[in-house]
């Protein structure tokens, strides 16, 4: 039955419980993993279910889109906070300052700059993840490894508070390896977040300490291409 709506109270509720056992696994306490659900592509019809079954903090991968659906949520629900996960242009940080809390995706020096004129200029200052692009792939966004640093001060010289690193393993290899690489970064620069786990794979990274998995499918469902 395609067109059944999926469950989302009850999918929240197994996605949280797989992050409790994840997490229990190694002896973490379930609260320190948080879930962004990502709803980029479904209507804000499956949104308004996920936050009927209390659920607040979600996530979308382009800015127009969010700007489309989310306004009038954020207005029924004032406390729904929104990250931004997928590659924003420089020309667009503008609006990604108006509508995201934390913004996820901060790669780059010259969006670095766009961010922070921005932040001042709308009088708003989104929390910034640096994504780090850790398997090193052309096609992806992200700094590398040896780069991040760099960037992270970057943002804190420009008055952006940076909590936090996010990164998306390459699809054809074992994600734990890329998982580990993002932690130890992570360790290293003293930043508490780590934005890593999506479906797939948010085992693994639960227990490789991720602070924040970014679920789409397991809570949503199949995405409408
Ligand atoms: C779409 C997306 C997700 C969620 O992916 P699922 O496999 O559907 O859970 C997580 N992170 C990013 C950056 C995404 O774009």
């Amino acid at each position: 039955m395609i067109h059944d709506s999926p469950d989302i109270a009850a999918n929240l509720h197994h996605v949280f419980d797989r992050i409790a056992a994840a997490g229990g696994a190694v002896g973490r306490d379930p609260g320190t993993t948080r879930l962004v659900a990502v709803s980029k592509r479904h209507p804000a019809e499956r949104v308004r279910a996920a936050l009927a079954a209390g659920h607040r903090v979600f996530g979308e991968n382009r800015v127009q889109e969010a700007r489309e659906k989310y306004p009038e949520l954020r207005r029924e629900h004032p406390d729904l906070e929104l990250h931004l996960v997928g590659h924003l242009q420089s020309k667009k940080a503008e609006d990604a300052v108006e509508i995201f809390d934390v913004i996820q995706s901060v790669d780059r020096e010259k969006l670095v700059v766009a961010l922070a004129r921005a932040a001042e200029k709308v009088g708003r200052t989104p929390v910034c993840y640096v994504q780090v692009n850790t398997g090193e792939e052309a096609q992806k966004g992200g700094v590398t490894p040896g780069e991040t640093a760099g960037l992270v001060a970057r943002c804190r010289e420009l008055g952006l508070p940076v909590r936090g690193l996010m990164a998306i393993p390459p699809v054809d290899e074992e994600p734990a390896p890329h998982f580990a690489l993002l932690a130890e970064l992570a360790g290293e620069l003293a930043l508490p977040e780590l934005s890593m786990g999506m479906s797939g794979d948010l085992e693994a990274a639960v227990k490789l300490g991720a602070t924040c998995v970014r679920v789409g499918t397991d809570v949503f469902g199949e995405r409408p291409a």
